[in-house]
Order: structure tokens, then sequence, then C-alpha cells
């Protein structure tokens, strides 16, 4: 539509790990198919078992990582948890020129990021357990933490709470396919935001003259 300022739209998912954000993204974006694109990130995390590079993340290096900043090659970028995590720029543009809802599965800090590059486009929203108590059995099921890193999880969790705030949504995950129906309710919408439309050219199309 020629009175979109952008074809497509970005939608940031956020939350504590362990909230089951990324099972719920990578859920509603392959149900989509063809219109959504999930924004795979670039980390220096070691890989955990089961991961796979380019498919949950381009695993690199430290000083990998450090060139791809200098180079521009990242949107935003941020240290959670000790690693180094970030978004390449390019593969959104793309995507959101050819109209797709844009997926991207980051934390506080590149939600403020990506708001700030792309005010407009941006719908977020904030996942979450009904409780701690389900955070931390999520995570002790898992199996991915020591209780080290579980603990610095935990601390990390709350922190990301006080920011619930800032997003436009607060989806609380109890019942997965409950969750799954609100977040493709959302991603779709988030084609329609009204700051999307150039509202003139809208308004003249619309007069007919
Ligand atoms: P995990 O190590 O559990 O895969 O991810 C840890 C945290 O980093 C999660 O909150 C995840 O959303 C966030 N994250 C993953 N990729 C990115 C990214 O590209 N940018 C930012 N800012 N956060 C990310």
């Amino acid at each position: 539509m020629e009175y979109m300022k952008v074809k497509g739209s970005i939608l940031v998912v956020s939350g504590p790990s362990g909230s089951g954000k990324t099972s719920l993204a990578r859920a509603v974006c392959e149900e989509l198919g063809d219109r959504a694109y999930f924004s795979i990130s670039t980390t220096t995390r070691p890989k955990r078992d089961g991961e796979k590079d380019g498919i949950d993340y381009f695993f690199v290096s430290k000083e990998e990582f450090l060139k791809d900043i200098e180079e521009g090659y990242f949107l935003e970028w941020a240290e959670v948890h000790g690693n180094f995590y970030g978004t390449s720029k390019k593969q959104i543009n793309e995507a959101l020129s050819k109209g797709k809802i844009v997926f991207l599965d980051i934390d506080v800090q590149g939600h403020d990021a990506v708001r700030a590059a792309y005010p407009d486009v941006v719908t977020s929203v904030f996942v979450t357990t009904k409780d701690k108590h389900t955070l931390i059995e999520r995570l002790r099921n898992r199996g991915t933490e020591t209780e080290e890193s579980l603990e610095v999880r935990m601390i990390n969790a709350l922190h990301e709470m006080k920011k619930i705030p800032e997003y436009d949504f607060l989806l609380i995950n109890d019942k997965f396919e409950v969750a799954k129906e609100f977040l493709r309710g959302i991603a779709i919408s988030s084609l329609i935001k009204t700051s999307k439309y150039d509202l003139d050219k809208f308004i003249k199309h619309w007069k007919g003259n």
C-alpha cells in the first residue's frame, strides 16, 4: 500500500530467560510462513546442547563480534548475562521492505535501541511466567543452567520486569496455546499500527483527489 511509510513491521519479544518467549515467537513465526521473518542474532555465548549455528544464533568469538560492531553490522547490540548479543541490520531492512513482520527476540536494552531507531514501526510484547517459582522451575527443567547462572538469570529477570511499562503488551505465558494465539493476533495487528501510515497521503487518496 503506497500510503504506508514502511511496508512491514517489527515485533519485539522480550522477557526473562525461561519465560518461553523464544518458543512462542518461533511457533507464531512458523505459522505465519512467508509473512514473517525471524531475526537470527549473533552471539558470543557458547552453544548449548542441541543448538545449531545459523538457526538458533550465529555463534562467533568475541573478536569477530567486536569487528562486526566496528563495521556497523548491527542495528543494536548488548551485553546480556555476561555475553554479547547483536541484531544484524541488513536482513531486517530487507524483510521490512518486503512487507514482513520481523520478529526480534531481544532483551530490554535491545528494545530501547530498536524503538529509538524505528519509532513508528515497532510493536513490543513482554512475555513472562505467572510467578517467579514457575520461571525457576522452567529454567531448572531446561537443564542448561548451573545454579550460579540460574541465580544471575533470576536477578536479571527482576530487573527486566521493571521495564514492563515500556512495552505495548504484557503476555503471561501460562498456557502455551493461549499465549500463542495472543502473540499471533498482536503480530498481525502490528502491520496496521496508525503510526505506520502516511496519513496525509491516505486521506488524500481516500478523498479521491
Ligand atoms: P539466551 O542466552 O537465553 O539465548 O538469551 C539471553 C537473552 O539475550 C534473552 O533475553 C534474549 O532475548 C537476548 N537476546 C538474544 N539476541 C539478542 C540480540 O540480538 N540483542 C539483544 N539486545 N538481546 C538479545
